[in-house]
Order: C-alpha cells, then sequence, then structure tokens
C-alpha cells in the first residue's frame, strides 16, 4: 500500500474487496441504467416515502455500489414503487427497476439462508 504520509480511520474505509457486491452486480446485470447514476438526489428529494420516514434512494443506490448492504436491506423495502422518481431523475435511471431488483436479490440472499 501507498504511504501518503497519513492514514485513514478503519470506521472512514471502504473495503471493496471484502464487501459483498452481489447485490449491485446482480442490479447491474438486469438494469444497466444503474451505472448512469450520478448521485444527485433529485430521487431523493422528490420521493413521497422520503419525505415521511427519511428514505433516502440516492443513500441506498451508494451503499449499494460499496458493497455495504447491511443497512440496505432492511430499508429497501420502504419504497412504495410509485416511480415518482424516475420523472425527476436527470440520467434516466429506471429507478423503480432498480429498486424492485434490489427487493428481489435481497428476497433470494433471505430465502438462500434459511
Ligand atoms: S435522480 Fe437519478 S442520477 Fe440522481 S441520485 Fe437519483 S438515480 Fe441517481
Ligand atoms: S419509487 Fe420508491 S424511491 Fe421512487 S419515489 Fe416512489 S417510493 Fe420513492
Amino acid at each position: 500500500m501507498s504511504n501518503f504520509g497519513f492514514t485513514l480511520l478503519k470506521a472512514r474505509r471502504i473495503d471493496y474487496d471484502a464487501n459483498d457486491r452481489s447485490i449491485a452486480d446482480f442490479i447491474h446485470d438486469n438494469e444497466p441504467s444503474f451505472r448512469w447514476c450520478i448521485e444527485c438526489g433529485c430521487c431523493s428529494a422528490t420521493c413521497t416515502s422520503g419525505n415521511y420516514i427519511g428514505f433516502s434512494l440516492r443513500e441506498l443506490q451508494i451503499l449499494l455500489k460499496r458493497g455495504e448492504n447491511e443497512e440496505v436491506k432492511e430499508k429497501i423495502f420502504n419504497c412504495m414503487l410509485c416511480g415518482k422518481c424516475i420523472l425527476v431523475c436527470p440520467r434516466g435511471v429506471n429507478t423503480r427497476n432498480v429498486i424492485a431488483l434490489a427487493q428481489e436479490a435481497f428476497k433470494n440472499k433471505k430465502q438462500h439462508a434459511v
């Protein structure tokens, strides 16, 4: 590892090799527009679920791409799949399908764990 003269706090490190990116890969494979997201937050700003319970699609997408799934696995089911976020996304991400696929992947993971 390069020595930059400083170190990162452990809590601030993202270990892409150790994290489980299988959910993000599943979404990428089935909904390529997942890659187009620039994390602008327009989807979160317009989300009804977000207005009431702080659901943030922007945040969840970032966590999924990092493979930090623990926080996402319950929260993702707070989406009502209304599709409002698709209407405001400047990048044309099929957000509803991204969420539906994430929900499917987490359900499958849970079933296989039983
Ligand atoms: S509105 Fe689209 S580009 Fe912006 S954070 Fe949401 S999904 Fe990403
Ligand atoms: S589909 Fe989900 S994330 Fe998008 S606006 Fe509706 S409740 Fe929010």
